[in-house]
Parts: C-alpha cells; structure tokens; sequence
C-alpha cells in the first residue's frame, strides 16, 4: 500500500520548513527510502525538488559545497569532487538508484553501513540546515550521533576536496555493502579515519586505536569480535595506502 497520503511541492526552503512543522509531513528528495519503506504510517510527502537546492558550488578556503538535492550520479560527474569521494558515491548504489538518491537524504538516512558519508566524515564535512531555529551549520560528526532534528531541512553539505580518500573494506561478495569499511585521508595535520559497520552510524575513529568505545553489533553478516578484527586490519590497510599516496 502506498505511504504517501499527500504529495506537496513548496517553491522556497522556508516554506518547506513552514509545512513541515506537522509532525505527519515529511520531507521527500529521491525517495529511494522513503517510498521503499515498509513502514505503513501515512505521510504526507513534501516534495523539496522545487527549493533550489540543486548544485555544486566551490566554497570559502577551497571547500565545496553540494546542495542537498545533488544526486550521487551528479557527484561521480563532477571532476571538482575527489576520486576516492566519487568513488564512494559509485559503490554506495546501483546507478539506477544514483540518479535520485540524493546527498541530503543520504545525510538524513545515515544508514550505519553507508560509505559515503564515512568519505564525507574524512573531508571534515560540515552540513547547513533550515528549521524552526533559522539556520544552522553543524559538523557531520555531530549531526550523525544525533540525527536531523523533526521539522528542519538539510540545505547542503560542505567539505575540504583536498587529500583524497582511500577506502579498504570486506564484504560478503565484491559488489555487497561492506560488513566493515575503513576510509582513511590524510588531512594535512594527521590521518581522519572513519568506520562503517561499527556503530549505528559512520563514525570517526582514532588511526592508532581504532575500536576503543566502539560496540558493533553481532549479526548474520558477522559476530561483534569478527567486525573488530576486520576494523583494526582494515584501519591498517587503508592508513598504509594512504601514506604512500601522500
Ligand atoms: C535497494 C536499496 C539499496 C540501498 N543500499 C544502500 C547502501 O548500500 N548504503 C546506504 O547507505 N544506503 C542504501 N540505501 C538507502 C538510500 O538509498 C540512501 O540512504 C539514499 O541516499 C537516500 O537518499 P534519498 O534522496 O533517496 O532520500 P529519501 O528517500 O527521499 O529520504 C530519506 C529520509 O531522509 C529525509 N530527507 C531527505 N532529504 C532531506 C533533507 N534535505 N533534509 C531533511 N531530511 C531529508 C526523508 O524525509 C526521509 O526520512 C539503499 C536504498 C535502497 C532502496
């Protein structure tokens, strides 16, 4: 049965935001999630392609900034964007799907296994949001352990395009979403390295101690122990890699 009860399509962020302070609205950019979703709570679909929030757009000190309707396909087409980042954008979907998730949903989403926003976390990602608030900008990292607050709306997420990203990870099959990930980037001061597979969400994790403080789950694609050892070699691997590429 369809979720969708109601289909809106506001033409400003602040009237999307305006809609969306009925709890029973929410926000629609690819609907890769939202409209696969076996949840059969109805909702009421405010659709943001008519926002403006289209675009990549080069940044203050280098970064680069990706509109949160920037579709994964607009990534690996656009030659601003560093290999390893674009290469997480490929691996994350079938492209069928890359032409309508967008960014902002994947940010909304943070699915736990998601590699893409382990590359984001790496180039210190940064992302705006709209909401009853007014305007907030917070860092990926933070928004992740949180979540994107009822009633606001990701505008963007900015990034440093500098150092790019190597990603070592161990899957069921080559194409599968990896049990684990590694995404490591030296950053000019240190390697950022961040995790997939060990927590609810990507996270950030020391180079040199990897799993302290982290409590993976245990599940048909591996037992808790098994992520941890796949973590503390993979972190090896993809540190290696990115030494010898600085
Ligand atoms: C077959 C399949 C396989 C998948 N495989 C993977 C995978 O391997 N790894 C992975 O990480 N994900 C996977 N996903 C999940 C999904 O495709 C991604 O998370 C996707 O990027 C979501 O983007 P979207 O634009 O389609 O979001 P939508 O479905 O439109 O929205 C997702 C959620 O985010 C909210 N939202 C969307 N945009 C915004 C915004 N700008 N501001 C605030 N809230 C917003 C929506 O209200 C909804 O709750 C898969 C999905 C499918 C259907």
């Amino acid at each position: 049965m369809p979720r969708a009860i109601a289909y809106l399509r506001p033409d400003s962020v602040e009237d999307a935001v305006a809609l969306l302070s009925d709890k029973s609205h929410q926000p629609l950019a690819g609907g890769t999630v939202l409209n696969g979703d076996d949840d059969p709570t109805p909702v009421t679909m405010v659709d943001l392609q008519g926002c403006g929030l289209d675009g990549i757009i080069g940044g203050d000190g280098g970064r680069l900034r990706l509109g949160a309707m920037t579709t994964l396909h607009d990534m690996l087409n656009d030659d601003r964007v560093p290999t390893g980042l674009a290469g997480a954008a490929r691996a994350e979907l079938p492209s069928t799907l890359r032409t309508l998730a967008t960014v902002g949903g994947t940010v909304a989403a943070a699915n736990a296994d998601s590699i893409l926003l382990a590359a984001l976390l790496v180039h210190d990602a940064r992302v705006e949001l709209v909401g009853p608030g007014g305007h907030e900008v917070q860092s990926l990292d933070d928004l992740l352990k949180v979540g994107v607050a009822d009633g606001y709306v990701v505008t963007a997420v900015e990034f440093d395009p500098s150092g790019d990203c190597v990603r070592q990870s161990t899957a069921r099959t080559p194409s599968d979403t990896p049990i684990v990930s590694a995404t490591a980037r030296n950053a000019g001061d240190g390697i950022r390295l961040a995790l997939t597979g060990m927590a609810d969400y990507p996270v950030l994790a020391d180079p040199l101690d990897p799993t302290t403080g982290l409590e993976p789950i245990s599940d048909f694609r591996g037992s808790a122990d098994y992520r941890r050892t796949l973590a503390e070699v993979l972190t090896k691997r993809a540190v290696n890699a990115v030494e010898r590429v600085a």
